[in-house]
Parts: C-alpha cells; sequence; structure tokens
C-alpha cells in the first residue's frame, strides 16, 4: 500500500522524520508519540502513516487501519494502566481539531475524570 504524505502537514512531517517526536510504538502502517502538551499521565498519539484529514475519511477510506489504530491504543493501556483508556477523535476545527491528519489521542497511565 502507498502512504500518501501531504508536503505542509505537522503530523505527516513528524511521521517522516523531518520533526522530531518522542516515538512509544511504530509498524509499517502506523506510528505512536506521546503529545507535546499532555492532557493526561500518559498521552499518546496514534496516527497512520497515510494522510487522512479526519476520522471519518479514514473510515471511509480504510476501516481495517481504524481498526489497527484501536489496537494500537488498547496494547500501550494494557501496558500503562490495566487497559484502560480514554480515545478521542476531535473531527472539525470546532470541535477542537488543530492538526488536520487523524490521529487517536490515547488518554491512560490514571484514573479520569468525568
Ligand atoms: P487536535 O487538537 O488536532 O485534536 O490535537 C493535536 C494535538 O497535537 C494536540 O494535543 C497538541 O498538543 C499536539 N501537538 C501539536 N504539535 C505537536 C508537535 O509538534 N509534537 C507533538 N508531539 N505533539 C504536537
Ligand atoms: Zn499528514
Amino acid at each position: 500500500r502507498i502512504m500518501m504524505s501531504e508536503p505542509d502537514c505537522l503530523f505527516c512531517k513528524i511521521i517522516a522524520g523531518e520533526i522530531p517526536s518522542e516515538k512509544v510504538y511504530e509498524d509499517e502502517t502506523t506510528y505512536a508519540f506521546k503529545d507535546i502538551s499532555p492532557k493526561a499521565a500518559v498521552h499518546v498519539l496514534v496516527v497512520p502513516k497515510h494522510h487522512y484529514a479526519n476520522v471519518a475519511e479514514l473510515a471511509g477510506a480504510d476501516a481495517a487501519q481504524l481498526a489497527h489504530m484501536v489496537q494500537v491504543a488498547q496494547s500501550l493501556a494494557d501496558d500503562a494502566f490495566h487497559g484502560a483508556y480514554r480515545l478521542i477523535f476531535n473531527t472539525g476545527r470546532d470541535a477542537g481539531q488543530s492538526v488536520f491528519h487523524v490521529h487517536a489521542h490515547v488518554l491512560t497511565g490514571e484514573t479520569l475524570d468525568e
């Protein structure tokens, strides 16, 4: 499968190693790294290497990749916090999406409120 990247995309540059990141997981299709502004004891972003703008675009194009991202999140939380985690996909600027390369926020490592 050809991985498409966007020249002006921050996360494409992180995946390519052009911008440094704290990697926590990588395989052929998927990259995971620590959020630069953590909102929990463990706050990891899980991204497909292929550029999709948001989770709906990803779900329509490659549902197996979306399922794989959930499995990566589960595995990280199995290691960090007995399998408990919060998974967030901000979708659209008015919902808080600021980077338009789909990413799962994985919040774990401590008991979460709400
Ligand atoms: P969004 O607001 O799009 O749902 O999430 C974007 C996330 O990317 C934010 O939580 C933000 O802290 C994180 N972020 C933005 N720029 C960088 C960066 O250069 N490196 C890392 N590791 N995270 C970043
Ligand atoms: Zn991208």
